[in-house]
């Protein structure tokens, strides 16, 4: 048996409330309140507010103050992408996960063995948040949102492409695209902005502080505009973000002849953008797909393999077959935000942000 076989368990362990390190103190993503959590990133299912003292990076502390107010936890510190905290003894740093701005894989080191908790991740280029960085472990934590072979994103930009055809072959019509609030908005924006694109374009309200955040940050998102106030007859030809949620609400109403589109992985399954009435599915994900999983697995030289959530099972059998030791983890309470929700009409209502 290996010694991150024996050890890992010691260092790192998946409890009720998240997965948790007796050894330096601290939770990763805790989803119920603790003393000391270390958050990957700002999504909901991940970032929670109320814990004593909390360790991010800068740009994942200033999106929990904007989400839930100054007073989200006791206190915080900011850790750089790449500095190494000693917490106890165990030695802990932050790396790139290319899923949203300021996400990170949280690398944790103990007695030799190296764990890497990857909280969401994925391995194609967003021009809105630092590439993901590999970060060679003994045991790789995984999420498994899209973990079949079925899921497979191919390419975003030809999917940005589609909806700019839509745009010009129906002028007279308004262009919704449903996407979540945090990353997936902003990181369409910018597409739009890299395949050429110049023209105003409008938010729902429940964009409007996230993507100033963006901007702020300095990236660069061109002419943007809160869609309320705008007449309708103004909106012929644009194109508008809004959260899934608002695309079957009243709220669309105030559009000129809308096409609805969604960014999302699971409008690889057409079943799903039917139930919502989408008629153009753009697959954009912010999660890695089939091949990012398993390519990343493997790349990190890993022995082992946890997955929090997700098609668990699946991987753990991909895991299996390539000699690796494998475990679903099954932590309740990951994939509540984002596309890791499953986006049915029925829980139309819970969208954080909406
Ligand atoms: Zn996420």
């Amino acid at each position: 048996m290996r010694p991150e076989q024996i050890l890992a368990p010691k260092i790192l362990a998946p409890m009720p409330s998240g997965l948790c390190s007796k050894a330096g103190g601290f939770h990763i993503d805790p989803t119920r309140p603790v003393d000391k959590a270390l958050i990957t990133h700002g999504h909901s299912d991940h970032a929670r507010a109320g814990h004593g003292h909390v360790l991010a990076t800068q740009e994942t502390l200033d999106i929990m103050r904007l989400r839930y107010g100054e007073n989200f936890a006791g206190s915080v510190q900011a850790v750089g992408y790449g500095e190494t905290i000693d917490l106890n003894g165990v030695r802990v740093s932050f790396h790139p996960a290319g899923h949203v701005l300021g996400s990170a894989q949280i690398r944790i080191e103990h007695k030799g063995v190296r764990i890497v908790a990857s909280g969401d991740y994925k391995d194609v280029a967003d021009p809105t948040c630092l590439p993901f960085e590999l970060v060679p472990c003994d045991v790789f934590i995984t999420e498994a949102t899209f973990g079949l072979p079925v899921f497979r994103h191919h390419d975003a930009a030809g999917e940005i492409r589609k909806l700019l055809h839509s745009v010009a072959v129906f002028p007279e019509r308004a262009h919704l695209v449903g996407a979540y609030s945090l990353g997936k908005a902003q990181r369409v924006i910018a597409m739009l902005r890299a395949a050429g694109y110049d023209k105003t374009i409008y938010l729902h309200g429940a964009m409007e502080k996230i993507t100033a955040y963006y901007q702020e940050r300095g990236i660069d998102l061109g002419a943007v505009e809160l869609v309320r106030g705008a007449k309708k007859a103004e909106l012929a030809g644009t194109i508008t973000i809004c959260p899934p949620t608002a695309m079957s609400d009243l709220w669309s109403r105030r559009f000129p002849d809308p096409v609805l589109a969604f960014a999302s992985g699971w409008m690889r399954v057409r079943a799903r953008a039917r139930q919502r009435g989408v008629t153009l599915p753009l697959v954009i994900s912010d999660h890695a797909d089939w091949d990012g999983l398993t390519k990343t697995i493997t790349a990190t030289g890993c022995s082992e393999v946890w997955v929090t959530h997700g098609e668990e099972e699946a991987l753990v059998h991909w895991a299996h077959m390539q000699g690796l030791k494998a475990k679903p983890l099954a932590i309740v309470g990951y994939g509540d935000e984002e596309e890791s929700e499953d986006p049915a009409p029925a829980e139309a209502g819970s969208e954080a942000d909406a």
